[in-house]
């Protein structure tokens, strides 16, 4: 790319595939709408028209089939903790994970005496990125979703394949 670089006058852009696919990924991150707990309303209030999560290109699913992020807001009980694995095995690669608050991050306040409660969403899928909170302002999340858009920039094709 070096050698072939602003031969070709200003309005022409050379870049590699990834770049593209991971820019356009970025920008257009489509989570699959579930809440589980009290952390879902602050996702509900950041995607509503106060904070306006369309702006940043992200719009919530109402299927896995249609999602590339996967955002777990709340308490993850032993019972939902396999529908969320089925749910994240549906999702299409490449596919992102976002733990929001500190229920799905590690317990919270079940952590020691919640012998419903699974102690971290990261036992059972994998987490690109942690919003800690109880619960997390709408900020915060925006601030979540912009290290995951950082995080995809970064990416290769090779990884997520
Ligand atoms: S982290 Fe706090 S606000 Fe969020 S689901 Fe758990 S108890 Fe509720």
């Amino acid at each position: 790319m070096g050698v072939i670089e602003g031969r070709y006058g200003p309005n022409i852009v050379i870049t590699s595939l990834d770049k593209v696919f991971n820019w356009s990924r970025s920008r257009s991150m489509w989570p699959i709408t579930f809440g589980l707990a009290c952390c879902a309303i602050e996702m509900m209030a950041t995607s509503a028209s106060r904070f306006d999560l369309d702006r940043l290109g992200i719009f919530f699913r109402p299927t896995p089939r249609q999602s590339d992020v996967m955002l777990v807001s709340g308490t993850v009980t032993i019972k939902m903790a396999e529908r969320i694995k089925r749910l994240y095995e549906q999702m299409p690669e490449p596919k992102y994970v976002i733990s929001m608050g500190s229920c799905a991050n590690s317990g919270g306040p079940y952590w020691e005496y919640g012998y419903h409660v699974v102690k971290g969403v990261d036992l059972i899928i994998p987490v690109d990125v942690y919003v800690p909170g109880c619960p997390p302002r709408p900020e915060a999340l925006i601030d979540g979703f912009l290290q995951l858009r950082n995080k995809i920039e970064r990416d290769t094709l090779a990884k997520k394949a």
